[in-house]
């Protein structure tokens, strides 16, 4: 689904605005200044990356994206609309994006199938049927069709994780953000969930992805964003920041992670 801008958003009628347009972004926790000033985009149907030191500021951008955190100050628009403004139907805006974590957070004494039915029929008002056809068109593309039935100690990590995408994407989100997905699986299930993300971008999916994968950003990113220090130290193609990159900061990262 593509978005045009509202005249008062004083973009061009019919442009399509950004999926996602941070500017000036800073959040501190107490006297913690974990966001600096941040100008961050992602634009419909592009795949951004986002890579960074631990404790860099990545999680709290991507939570600012949906409000999950309260931006001390600065700007988060998302397809055009204000977030920070009090007018906004915060709950109409999270129900396009879709979220995915490096822990699952599936319900345990749900199967596997109504995991995916339940926000459908609370928040998308969608019927048991209909809701159900949607779960299993899901499910199947993430290659778990036989689990349906399964409860989610039934799966390994990895099947838990698809299971997670597959509950955001029968959410019909514009757009997904991950952060850091298959940080906590064991490294021989990486790369079944690495799959379906690849899967998503080829499909045009908008993605924001924080991620210690460097494959994966050098292969499917459209643009990587390396922060450091609650900055963007650094951005642009992937071949661009992870082989030829500009900063210190960014062959100081790069030389410990590639
Ligand atoms: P990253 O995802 O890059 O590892 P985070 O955004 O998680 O970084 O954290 C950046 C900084 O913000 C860290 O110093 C962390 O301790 C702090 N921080 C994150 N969330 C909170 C919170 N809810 N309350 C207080 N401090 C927080
Ligand atoms: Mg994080």
């Amino acid at each position: 689904m593509s978005h045009t801008a509202p005249d008062a958003t004083g973009h061009g009628s019919g442009a399509a605005v950004p999926a996602i347009e941070v500017r000036a972004l800073c959040k501190n926790f107490g006297d913690n200044e974990v966001l600096k000033g941040i100008d961050f985009h992602v634009e419909q149907g592009e795949v951004v990356c986002v890579i960074g030191p631990s404790g860099s500021g990545k999680s709290t951008l991507l939570r600012c994206v949906n409000r999950l955190e309260e931006p001390t100050s600065g700007t988060v628009m998302v397809e055009g609309i204000d977030i920070t403004d009090s007018e906004t139907d915060l709950d109409d805006v999270r129900t396009r994006i879709g979220m995915v974590f490096q822990q699952f957070n599936l319900f345990p004494h749900l199967s596997v199938l109504r995991n995916l039915t339940l926000a459908q029929q609370r928040a998308k008002k969608r019927g048991r049927a209909e809701a159900t056809e949607v779960a299993r068109r899901n499910l199947e593309k993430v290659g778990l069709s036989e689990k349906a039935d399964a409860f989610p100690a039934q799966l390994s990590g990895g099947q838990q994780q698809r299971v997670a995408i597959a509950r955001a994407l029968s959410m019909d989100p514009d757009m997904m953000l991950f952060d850091e997905p298959t940080s906590a699986l064991d490294p021989e299930l990486v790369g079944d969930v690495l799959e379906v993300m690849k899967q998503l971008a080829r499909e045009g999916m908008t993605m924001m992805v924080v991620t210690h994968e460097m494959g994966f950003a050098r292969e499917v990113g459209d643009r990587v964003v390396f922060m450091d220090g609650g900055v963007v130290v650094e951005q642009g193609k992937p071949e661009d920041v992870l082989g030829n990159p500009q900063h210190e900061r960014t062959k100081l990262f790069l030389s410990k992670v590639l």
